[in-house]
């Protein structure tokens, strides 16, 4: 056995570098309510992300309430959405007071299933919700077109898709919005942080009164709202790990052309990051498919990693929809496509300087 590997290891700065660029906070005593390092923070995000608005907030959960929230849908409305994500999409559509309708996936690379949607639209029905699970980008074209057929919001949660683009386009562009998430084990985090990138110039006024208390001046409150708001470390640290973020997608990607190298040779098992051509990924994840022909199954390779103290993580298992707090409350729907996949998936350690001795241990494992 050797050192313990973990799924993830978040991307930090230097040491140095980081403290050199807080001292000024020592100066100024400003910490948050959106200081000078948030706002460059968000201008510098508009570039690199080729977004023309951007409102950031304290994580990538509540970017997604927040902008669930400012589209004021009716109590008890529906929102197509897909299961196979992290617990975090369900979550915010039901903590909206609206009704999540789940929609099956694709076998191909696990977004929503852009062919079964229609069918599940009601008069009720008033967003879609679509995942970049993985960074595997949805079939955005399709999706919008039901969207402005049937007069729906598009909101994506792009937070597995951050950087990511398709022939040019920023991520951020497609939709009404996409959420970004920054948190630590994130391809880029600025420790906790999320982000709403939209286009319309109401949205970032209703985010700015939802994640400030809804405060306009001393004496004005215009509406009711919560605090969400990103501080000034948070600011920083993503500003530094933005300077590095090159060379950690770098490192990440000679890492995960090195898992696609050895998998070809491994029998049942293929990498199920899926990319479009013109599409410009981030290497967040590796994701693998274990099939009915490798030498074992999932769960048998997950416990002979974790044998050898390596962390995989069985992203997403299980389905959103037959967790614990969602089973059976919602409509039914055929969701086997996402219930099969998530009985073969694992996602394998990958992060910014992961060692070859470190995913040979790993591939080892699953020979
Ligand atoms: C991480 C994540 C979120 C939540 O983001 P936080 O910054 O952790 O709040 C939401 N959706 C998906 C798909 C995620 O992976």
């Amino acid at each position: 056995m050797g050192e313990r590997i973990n799924i993830t290891r978040s991307s930090m700065p230097p040491y140095e570098e980081f403290i050199d660029a807080i001292k000024p906070l020592w100066d100024s005593h400003w910490m948050t309510n959106m200081g000078r390092y948030h706002n460059e923070l968000e201008e510098k995000l508009k570039d690199y992300l080729k977004v023309d608005k951007i409102s950031l907030l304290v994580n990538g959960h509540m970017s997604l309430e927040m902008i669930i929230q400012a589209f004021s849908f009716p109590e008890g409305s529906e929102i197509i959405t897909s299961p196979f994500t992290f617990i975090s999409t369900t979550h915010a559509i039901v903590r909206n007071g609206c009704k999540p309708v789940f929609c099956d996936v694709k076998a191909s690379d696990g977004t929503i299933d852009e062919e079964k949607i229609e069918d599940l639209i009601t008069e009720k029905t008033v967003a879609i919700l679509p995942i970049h699970v993985y960074g595997n980008l949805c079939a955005t074209e399709k999706i919008e077109k039901i969207a402005k057929d049937y007069n729906l919001k598009v909101i994506y949660d792009a937070a597995h898709a951050f950087g990511e683009s398709l022939n040019e386009v920023g991520i951020g562009n497609f939709g009404d919005a996409s959420i970004l998430s920054f948190h630590a084990t994130k391809v880029f985090n600025s420790i906790e942080g999320g982000a709403v990138c939209f286009h319309d110039d109401w949205i970032y006024e209703k985010l700015y009164n939802l994640k400030n208390f809804g405060i306009r001046s001393e004496t004005l409150v215009a509406e009711v709202g919560a605090n969400a708001k990103m501080n000034e470390f948070c600011a920083i640290m993503g500003l530094c790990n933005l300077r590095h973020l090159a060379e950690a997608i770098k490192s990440r990607k000679e890492a995960f052309d090195y898992y696609c190298e050895a998998l070809d040779k491994i029998k049942g098992i293929s990498t199920f990051r899926v990319l479009k051509p013109g599409e410009v990924n981030n290497y967040a994840y590796f994701p693998i498919l274990v099939t009915d022909e490798a030498s074992c199954n999932r769960n048998e390779i997950y416990d002979k990693l974790r044998s050898d103290d390596i962390f995989a993580r069985k992203y997403f298992y299980p389905i959103t929809a037959d967790q614990n707090c969602f089973r059976n409350k919602y409509k039914e729907v055929d969701l086997h496509v996402a219930r099969d996949l998530s009985k073969h998936i694992l996602t394998l350690p990958l992060y910014e300087g992961i060692t070859r001795a470190e995913q040979d241990r790993v591939i080892k494992a699953l020979s």
